[in-house]
């Protein structure tokens, strides 16, 4: 099995248990199970179905088999030199799945209270390395890369709402939108303000609005509603096309950069925004892309280099389709030539024209088609 294949194994069973015991992070886990058993190769993995290092404590994890499985273990001091326990007791499961379950009940205890109260992956793993789940002096560090690599936080969206809050623009800031929405521009508030205080600044004081507020903390909150465009990008053309998204910044000039936690509800907001109007997400390094910049528009330094270079280095979109439901899309580039029409078009592709989303550029004269 690839590293691909066992994440997926192992996400289907964290997100069904993490529902069940009520954990808000399956990332965790699955993060957690690829690197202590090496992707499912160690000794344990193999012989005691244990994937995440569980040792055993007693009748604490009811799901495990009765026996207890002996092996060495490796464990880290302080100073960071390595002492070996010998003939160490291990949880034994039937499956992976039931391993995954008993990992639940095993810090169902309140020794490992603050786990469960951690409001972000990166909280839950400083949570259990307080409680010494493992000695590992830099296990932590290693889980939060790999949570960030393989964009584990995208099995994190147990039920919760995307969109918490919202304030009441009364019309305010924004006019009637009259364009088929077809864009996603994120800007960026130049500031760490909170995302309610933002949009109230807006609607009450500037003329400026979005449709959208991200907080550092990753709260989002709804603005301009979406049926009607905001004031954000300096182009009436953009806006009338885009949802856009002030997001919070967590670092001022020069870099402006946001958190990790608003950078994620940015790509989860996207990846909504993305399948509810049916595009997908595309930078050009021009306005006739899917993905713009305020700094098209205007000269500004808006949405700040970070953010600008996840965007412009294609990051942005990689983790955005990761994230989008729709995802049985093809896209084709056609070259349009002259005879083309939307029918002849969509028989050459074996498809119909209500299934062409067409985009905003047509009919430039290469396009991306995509087909749904
Ligand atoms: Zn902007």
């Amino acid at each position: 099995m690839d590293k691909q294949a066992f994440i997926e194994k192992i996400a289907a069973y964290a997100v069904k248990y993490a529902k069940k015991y009520g954990n808000k992070f399956p990332s965790v886990v699955i993060a957690q199970s690829c690197i202590e058993s090496g992707y499912g190769t160690s000794e344990l993995a193999k012989k005691a179905q244990n994937i995440v290092g569980m040792k055993h404590k007693g009748a604490r994890v009811s799901i495990a088999l009765p026996e207890v499985y002996y092996k060495d273990a490796a464990e880290q001091n302080a100073d960071g030199s390595y002492r070996t326990v010998k003939n160490d007791g291990w949880y034994k499961f039937k499956n992976w799945e039931e391993c995954i379950e008993g990992y639940y009940q095993f810090i169902s205890i309140s020794h490992y209270k603050k786990v469960w109260e951690a409001d972000s992956p990166e909280g839950q793993i400083a949570a259990l390395k307080a409680a010494t789940y493992w000695t590992s002096l830099d296990l932590d560090k290693r889980l939060i890369n790999l949570i960030n690599t393989e964009n584990l936080k995208r099995f994190d969206k147990i039920d919760t709402p995307l969109i918490s809050k919202s304030v009441d623009f009364m019309g305010k800031k924004s006019a009637q939108r009259t364009e088929k929405i077809c864009k996603f521009t994120p800007h960026h508030m130049a500031g760490n303000m909170d995302p309610v205080n933002c949009a109230i600044y807006h609607r009450d004081k500037v003329e400026a609005s979005a449709n959208y507020y991200i907080g550092n903390d990753g709260t989002i909150v709804a603005g301009v509603p979406e049926d009607r465009r905001a004031y954000t990008s300096s182009s009436k053309e953009n806006d009338q096309q885009a949802i856009t998204v002030e997001v919070a910044n967590c670092s001022k000039e020069p870099d402006w950069k946001i958190s990790d936690s608003a950078y994620r509800s940015l790509v989860l907001l996207c990846a909504y925004v993305c399948d509810k109007y049916g595009f997908i997400p595309k930078y050009t390094g021009d306005k006739n892309g899917s993905i713009t910049l305020h700094k098209m528009f205007k000269p500004t330094l808006c949405p700040g280099p970070y953010l600008e270079e996840l965007i412009v280095n294609k990051y942005f979109e990689e983790d955005v389709k990761k994230a989008m439901k729709n995802t049985n899309i093809t896209e084709i580039e056609h070259v349009w030539t002259s005879g083309d029409t939307l029918e002849s078009v969509a028989k050459k592709y074996n498809t119909t024209v209500e299934k062409i989303a067409l985009d905003n550029w047509y009919p430039r004269e290469r396009q991306i088609i995509v087909i749904r």
